[in-house]
């Protein structure tokens, strides 16, 4: 259902050549109601939304792991589709819980609720483009230690989808030849790699790997800390366990007196 209300809004332009179904709109041929997407191929009608854009992703051999982005396989206007599939999935997922969201007025809107959640806010990360990050040339040549943070993290663990809340800081050694970024873009860069199902290990790698790229800084740090849901509302049920991990690059892993001033920089804050 889904798909074929996404179908019809993005192909037919004019009221009046509506088709009553996506499986019509296709009958119809390309002579009356222009099908535009390529992909979506006679053989797509009804096939729901997440399978269009999962063959997208496999024809170009590409990854989609929860915490991968694939904004670039997701055309305009496609989210809300992917909204509301995932609240009819969900729907049933209730249902399976042997939930009555007909007379329980607290979950009647649940599972759309939870859909929008998901993909227009807790994993936005893996459906947005990644933020614009306007570079500037180090003018004044820096080449001094900077730290930035806490940045606030808020992700979820891949393994039960439980939330991940925790605190961040970069510590970046520019080179005088390196291309700096305004200090809100690490938050927001941030905020769009843990917008996303993760582990924290991987995802602390994957911040570095993205700063190491887009600034080509001597040295790139970063510590995280944070508390995981999964140990706290669930399973052992440990209020008070963390978990803090941290990834050095470049400069920060040779040079131990460098590591030192970046650790006990952040042990004052
Ligand atoms: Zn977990």
């Amino acid at each position: 259902m889904a798909i074929q209300k996404t179908l019809t809004k993005k192909t037919v332009t004019n009221k009046t050549t509506v088709a009553k179904s996506a499986k019509q709109l296709i009958k119809k041929g390309s002579n009356s109601v222009a099908v535009k997407r390529a992909s979506v191929s006679k053989g797509d009608a009804g096939t729901p939304l997440s399978v269009v854009i999962r063959r997208r992703i496999e024809a170009q051999k590409a990854r989609f792991h929860a915490n991968d982005n694939i904004s670039a396989f997701i055309e305009p206007g496609e989210l809300e589709g992917l909204v509301d599939e995932v609240a009819e999935k969900m729907q049933a997922v209730l249902e399976s819980l042997v939930i009555d969201t007909q007379s329980d007025h607290n979950t009647k809107n649940t599972s759309k609720r939870v859909a929008k959640m998901f993909v227009k806010e807790v994993f936005n990360g893996r459906y947005i483009e990644q933020p614009t990050l306007t570079k500037f040339p180090n003018v004044s040549r820096l080449n001094e230690l900077m730290i930035i943070g806490p940045i606030t993290v808020r992700s979820a663990c891949s393994h039960h989808l439980c939330p991940i809340m925790g605190r961040i800081w970069i510590g970046v050694l520019p080179s005088k030849e390196s291309a700096l970024i305004g200090l809100s873009k690490y938050s927001r860069l941030t905020e769009w790699v843990m917008c996303r199902p993760q582990i924290q290990e991987e995802a602390v790698v994957e911040l570095a790997d993205m700063l190491e790229k887009k600034i080509k800084p001597i040295g790139v740090a970063i510590v995280m800390d944070a508390d995981h849901f999964c140990m706290q509302w669930r399973g052992v049920k440990d209020r008070d366990s963390k978990m803090v991990n941290s990834v050095m690059r470049g400069a920060f892993l040779k040079d131990s007196n460098l590591r030192r001033e970046f650790l006990s920089l952040l042990e004052k804050r």
